[in-house]
């Protein structure tokens, strides 16, 4: 699939949007397991993305997932930046200019591995990895990823976390959705919607 200037720019756009759109649940989310700076976080650091649009969508797809990466890593703070920043990196290092699924699901299961470098972290462990490996499971398998998302983030519900702020909760975290599953899931929407317009 080519994704060109015009589709690159649309995919800033979406998951920008997206995330100012659900900032302040992103916000209550982590206000229920964690310091409740979630939504701002990443409402930041995609407005800083939004911001650079021409610059980034005059870019090959791959340089592009890196700039944001960058942005990202600088701008979001607290845990969740440099995880994400690290995906979008390692995405764009692994991704050739123009992937095919195959490709794709290739090179996402690359960034997971990095994320899970970076972040000594698991699936299981109640955090954004427990949405970002069952779509990865699910673009490898030719599965719908939309359902896939919808339901990981689902499931971080009843997990217990071990890794990040909600671990210091122990119990207290079980019962409620992992602030960064949600953001996942949300940011898979949103390149959903772009790239489906395609298909
Ligand atoms: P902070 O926890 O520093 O306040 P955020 O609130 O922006 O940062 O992000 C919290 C989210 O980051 C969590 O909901 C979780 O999904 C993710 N996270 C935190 N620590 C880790 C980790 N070690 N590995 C993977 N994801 C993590
Ligand atoms: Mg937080």
């Amino acid at each position: 699939m080519t994704i060109d200037s015009t589709v690159i720019r649309k995919l800033v756009k979406a998951t920008a949007e997206r995330i100012v759109a659900h900032a302040d649940e992103l916000t209550a989310l982590d206000q229920a397991i964690g310091d409740g700076d979630h939504g701002i976080n990443m409402k930041r650091g995609f407005e800083a993305i939004l911001a650079d649009v021409d610059k980034i969508s005059a870019l090959p797809l791959p340089q592009a997932l890196q700039a944001a990466g960058t942005i990202l890593v600088m701008r979001v703070g607290g845990a969740s930046g440099p995880l994400f920043g690290t995906l979008f990196m390692a995405l764009g290092k692994a991704l050739p200019d123009v992937p095919s699924r195959a490709d794709a699901a290739q090179a996402f299961a690359a960034a997971i591995a990095a994320v899970q470098v970076r972040g000594k972290s698991e699936p299981g462990q109640k955090t954004m990895l427990d949405v970002l490996v069952p779509v990865q499971c699910a673009l490898a398998g030719d599965r719908p990823l939309r359902d896939a998302a919808a339901e990981a983030a689902a499931a971080t519900v009843p997990m217990k976390a071990s890794r990040g702020r909600a671990s210091f909760l122990g119990d207290r975290s079980i019962g409620h959705m992992d602030p960064g599953a949600r953001s996942s899931q949300i940011l898979i929407g949103a390149v959903l919607d772009v790239l489906e317009e395609k298909i």
